[in-house]
């Protein structure tokens, strides 16, 4: 018998040759390879402690997709003129349940973005414990300055193909950057017009009035505050009092200021892609919503109605703003090495991820050396997919639940997963390292029962 360290020594050189055959057999695909080599370099300890994990080659099979669909889309924009899109749905893992996962429209959107983005969501899913599979979808249609009409053309052109592939018990798909309240409407409309059945629970963030759950929409960015507020417990602080930076202004991060700012924190910032606000008021986040959700306008927007609190930053970066506690809830990459450096320079205590995949593994690490908290994203952004759990039990059972139900439950799953994460690491000789505690404690999950499940 080889002692630990040994063992371990070798796993980590097994694990880093299964990681150049995936970048061999992927190529051009770079987030998805960083998605796999951030969970791969946290495995080492819990692959050498139960060979048997390697023996039925669950490495392998993990990071395979179990059927990866594109199509075309073809539909026709308000001109007349016809417009052809790329269709993705990656179904990675179904051990634990049906595929789940969200539908990201962005003209940024394309097989890799989607695998990275599915991958993730196996490992979130599982940290859950709900019984759901991992599974992601998406295109590279831009809705940005597209009509309502148009945006309604081009949902039911996407599910004329989708639909055969979905169904309650077989993936069920949800919204992610650029599919809100208005598409997932589309996209039901048109399942239901097709299939012939009202089948509630096959797709989530449905509208509260037709079976979607109330507290859907806020499910991610309140998730991510209290997965915040947990691991500042841990380190004896309260939320109350914070500065807190937050990135973004879609949904996440819109109810990420929200549930902050409940919590007695101040939040000062938002951005997007263009450009970020400093609100020395804090965010008035009923402004912020009117503009966002009603006219569909621009952080610039705001900061123009706002008066003399509130200042415009074009470009730059929002991770500059000191902050006690950063949240980055807009896209992947959005902060980079340089980022936290200058938030570590800034004394930042915790930096939790809304969005997937955010912070790049060069800042992770410049966090992880400077003793920062890091919540990533498969654990602190698991409230979204959580809650669509919730919508499908409540879509099950033909129940709808009081928000203060649902928001009960989001904060026990919440918690659990914050506990599960931190114990694991600790189990693991990894304290406080949140990251590898959510992917060893993920991994176990899935793999357990795919190994129950035989060689499928
Ligand atoms: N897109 C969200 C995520 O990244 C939610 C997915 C869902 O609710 O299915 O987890």
């Amino acid at each position: 018998m080889p002692s630990t360290a040994t063992a371990l020594q070798a796993t980590t050189a097994w694990l880093e040759s299964v990681e150049a055959d995936i970048l061999r057999r992927n190529p051009g695909e770079p987030e998805f390879h960083q998605a796999v080599r951030e969970v791969l370099e946290t495995l080492a300890p819990v692959v050498a402690a139960r060979p048997e994990l390697r023996d039925a080659r669950l490495v392998e099979r993990l990071v395979e997709p179990e059927r990866q669909l594109v199509f075309r889309v073809t539909w026709q924009d308000d001109r007349g003129d016809i417009q052809v899109n790329r269709g993705f749905r990656v179904e990675f893992n179904s051990a634990l349940g049906p595929y789940k996962g969200g539908l990201r429209f962005h003209p940024s959107v394309n097989l890799g973005i989607v695998k990275f983005l599915g991958f993730e969501q196996i490992f979130k899913n599982a940290l859950t414990g709900l019984g759901i599979g991992g599974g992601k979808g998406g295109s590279d249609f831009d809705p940005r300055g597209r009509s309502d009409a148009e945006v309604m053309r081009f949902c039911q052109a996407f599910m004329t193909e989708l639909h055969r592939h979905l169904g309650e018990h077989t993936d069920v798909p949800a919204g992610d950057i650029g599919v809100g309240g208005r598409e997932i409407g589309y996209l039901f409309g048109q399942y239901r017009r097709i299939t012939n059945r009202w089948e509630g629970g096959v797709l989530t963030g449905k509208g509260t009035g037709w079976g979607g759950s109330l507290i859907r929409t806020e499910a991610t960015g309140y998730g991510n505050v209290l997965f915040t507020a947990e691991m500042l417990r841990k380190r004896g602080e309260d939320l109350a009092g914070q500065q807190v930076t937050v990135s973004g202004s879609g949904n996440v991060a819109l109810y990420t200021v929200e549930k902050a700012q409940a919590l007695g924190a101040v939040v000062r910032t938002v951005s997007d892609s263009a450009g970020y606000v400093v609100d020395d008021k804090g965010i008035d986040l009923e402004l912020l919503k009117q503009v966002k959700e009603v006219e569909r306008g621009r952080v610039s927007d705001y900061a123009a109605r706002r008066g003399a609190s509130a200042r415009y930053v074009e470009g730059g970066s929002v991770w500059d703003v000191p902050a006690d506690v950063a949240l980055p809830s807009a896209t992947q990459n959005e902060l980079s090495e340089r980022d936290a450096t200058t938030l570590v320079r800034n004394g930042v205590k915790a930096v939790s991820e809304g969005a997937n995949m955010p912070t790049t593994p060069e800042a992770v690490r410049v966090l992880r050396d400077a003793g920062v908290a890091f919540g990533p994203a498969k654990a602190a952004n698991a409230g979204g997919v959580a809650t669509s759990a919730l919508e499908m039990r409540q879509n099950a059972s033909r129940e709808a639940w009081p928000a203060a139900r649902v928001e009960d439950e989001l904060a026990q799953v919440m918690r659990r997963i914050h506990d599960t994460a931190y114990e694991t690491a600790e189990r693991h000789g990894r304290p406080g390292d949140y990251v590898a505690g959510a992917n060893i404690a993920a991994f176990e999950r899935v793999a357990d029962a795919m190994l129950a499940q035989g060689v499928i």
